[in-house]
């Protein structure tokens, strides 16, 4: 791959991010903004993603979130179903370990161990427990 001034900034830019990001997001970053349309923003992480270099997010019903991939590091993310709002899952070593030899032992090779759970959000579900009383009001 031919390593462009835009997509250096590109790499820059995601290896400075913690947290998975949106190609608007990418799209706005020192380097980048001004730079080129959202088109090429997005066909440049999905040719990253096809080389392994980004891992993508996905927010369910919601826009795609690229994160680097750096060898060695795990990421572990909750994503909310509602609000497609992503948090970082810490996860003790031990238990990445007992994943990892549990993968192994089925005889399966892990290229990495990436992990999102998907699910409701305190904020969601905090909404959504605020109206019930109000439905009941209604009967
Ligand atoms: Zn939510």
């Amino acid at each position: 791959m031919r390593l462009t001034p835009l997509r250096q900034a590109m790499l820059a830019f995601l290896a400075a991010q913690r947290m998975p990001v949106s190609l608007e997001m990418i799209a706005q970053a020192d380097g980048i903004r001004g730079q080129c349309d959202a088109t090429t923003v997005y066909r440049t992480q999905a040719l990253f993603k096809a080389a392994d270099i980004v891992r993508q997010v996905g927010t369910p019903g919601k826009v795609s979130l690229f994160l680097l991939n750096v060898p060695g590091e795990s990421g572990q993310f909750l994503v909310c179903r509602r609000c497609g709002c992503i948090k970082e899952l810490a996860l003790p070593g031990q238990t990445l370990e007992s994943v990892r030899r549990a993968v192994v032992a089925q005889g399966f090779s892990p290229s990495g161990q990436d992990c999102e759970v998907y699910g409701v959000c305190p904020t969601c579900s905090a909404g959504s427990q605020s109206q019930a009383p109000s439905s009941k009001l209604l009967r």
